[in-house]
């Protein structure tokens, strides 16, 4: 049985990627067939190590091809650059680093090297520290979940307590447990669910009531608006700790199109770096003040009490990902606020009932499509719409009742040069499918057209134009040498 038949139990493997597979391991055993000699000559079919990497280029082949030709809406994933994904494979994750974002004697852990690391997190801290207006840059969290998790178990102990959004109004889900096996109470954002804000006169009574409460942590995943971070700074008591996770803004606030948390009285904002921002699987962690009586002990839940190898070949894809949006970033944030805004108006228009009509739909890369039961909304996004070419979410839909259906995100295809135009087809083509019921395949065939003329090996706001210039090849050469 082939790898790629194997994996398929869940039938979302369907037949014409399949097809792709098996031709590319019909080319791959002919290459291999031949009778030229040489290194690559008749002993390949019995060579093992040959064989497996024959199996691992069908795995990429299928791969590839799906991507290509699949309308990528998922809001929590993007397309990392070239130059991101190929620095990825420098030396540097053999070694292990373990430098905290303070200052701190050389101990048991510490090791000799080339000063290239600190050299690469200089950078990285560098620029990190600039797009989000914050004194410390921390790149070591290995994701999103463990950065919030740090900030947790670093602001709050046994007895105390914390609040965050219920998962009904897009709340992550890592906290909640760990809370829970850490002794810390879990208390909820009281929310207006017509405007999807938080309703901070509530929230300060909340606070006053549970003095407790050591951690107020806005830690939404499903997010179509900004909420008001200067009255929530003002209606908290002194000493509770403002965490703003920006794993899913990150782009948008860097990008200038969303304001600071930082500069709002947020004590930190943390985020992974791979939904808006095009980076790696990674995150990191950066707080207002150096001096902050919180850094040590939230910086140290994250490596060495949590974490111990942090990845170090990810430095450098961070800080390239991190430049991209240092340099595009303004025109980035700026085409996923038109390019959301105009899915969403379009998708109005096509009569499918779009959240949010009261604020304009969306103030974010997200746009939330009501489609009704928890079944449904499963159905469509891993059966018709994923059939149909278009990769999808299904979420409990905030503000909404209970009711679920999809979570958009233009992100990744504002990387692809989708802008609002093209947006309007989209819409178009997710109606035909979620409204109009049409055949997945057809509408199938339509999305590979609409994506034949934006490549993914030349995503916009990125430094893939560069990818062949002399300045990169002298890198690629070093970091594979
Ligand atoms: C996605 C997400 C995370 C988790 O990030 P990982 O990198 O997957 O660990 C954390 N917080 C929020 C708000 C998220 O949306």
């Amino acid at each position: 049985m082939r790898a790629a038949e194997q994996d398929s139990g869940i039938g979302l493997v369907d037949d014409e990627a399949q097809a792709a597979v098996v031709a590319a391991e019909g080319i791959i055993e002919k290459a291999s067939g031949g009778d030229s000699g040489g290194e690559f000559g008749p002993v390949w079919s019995d060579d093992r190590v040959a064989h497996l990497l024959e199996r691992l280029a069908s795995d990429f082949v299928l791969d590839n091809t799906y991507r290509e030709q699949h309308l990528s809406l998922t809001a929590s994933e993007n397309y990392p650059s070239k130059l991101v994904r190929m620095l990825g494979s420098g030396l540097q994750g053999g070694f292990y680093e373990f430098a905290p974002p303070y200052p701190a004697e050389a101990g048991e852990w510490a090791f000799p090297d080339s000063g290239a690391n600190a050299s690469l997190v200089g950078k990285l801290t560098g620029i990190g520290r600039q797009l989000f207006e914050a004194a410390t840059f921390d790149w070591r969290p290995n994701g999103g979940s463990v950065a919030e998790q740090a900030v947790l178990l670093g602001t709050c102990g046994r007895g105390d307590g914390f609040v965050h959004f219920a998962h009904k109004d897009g709340g992550h889900f890592a906290l909640e447990a760990l809370a829970g096996a850490a002794g810390v109470n879990t208390y909820h954002l009281p929310m207006v669910d017509r405007t999807l804000l938080v309703d901070v006169d509530r929230l300060a009574t909340l606070c006053a009531e549970h003095p407790e409460i050591k951690l107020v942590i806005l830690d939404q995943s499903f997010k179509l608006r900004w909420q008001p971070l200067a009255q929530i700074r003002a209606a908290l008591p002194e000493g509770v700790f403002l965490a703003y996770d920006a794993s899913h803004d990150g782009a948008l606030i860097a990008g200038g199109a969303l304001p600071q948390p930082t500069l709002l009285g947020a004590d930190a904002v943390h985020g992974n770096t791979h939904k808006t921002i095009a980076g790696p699987q990674k995150a990191y962690i950066a707080f207002r003040d150096a001096d902050h009586p919180k850094l040590r002990a939230v910086s140290d839940w994250v490596c060495p009490q949590m974490q111990s190898n942090s990845h170090a070949e990810l430095i450098a894809p961070m800080y390239v990902a991190l430049s991209e949006i240092a340099l595009y970033g303004h025109d980035y944030a700026r085409q996923i606020l038109a390019n959301s805004k105009a899915l969403a108006h379009a998708l109005h228009e096509e009569g499918v009932r779009v959240s949010g009509e009261s604020f304009g739909f969306t103030e974010t890369h997200q746009v939330h499509v009501i489609t009704g039961s928890a079944a449904d909304a499963l159905r469509l996004s891993l059966g018709d719409l994923a059939h149909a070419g278009i990769r999808t979410t299904n979420i409990e839909v905030p503000g909404a009742n209970g009711l679920h259906g999809l979570r958009l995100g233009v992100q990744a295809m504002t990387r692809r040069g989708l802008r609002e135009a093209e947006m309007r087809e989209v819409a178009r083509l997710v109606a035909k499918v979620v409204l109009r019921r049409a055949e997945p395949t057809t509408v199938r065939a339509e999305v590979a057209d609409l994506l034949q003329d934006h490549a993914l090996d030349r995503l916009a706001y990125s430094f893939d134009a560069y990818v062949d210039s002399p300045a990169a090849a002298r890198l690629l050469g070093e970091v594979f040498r």
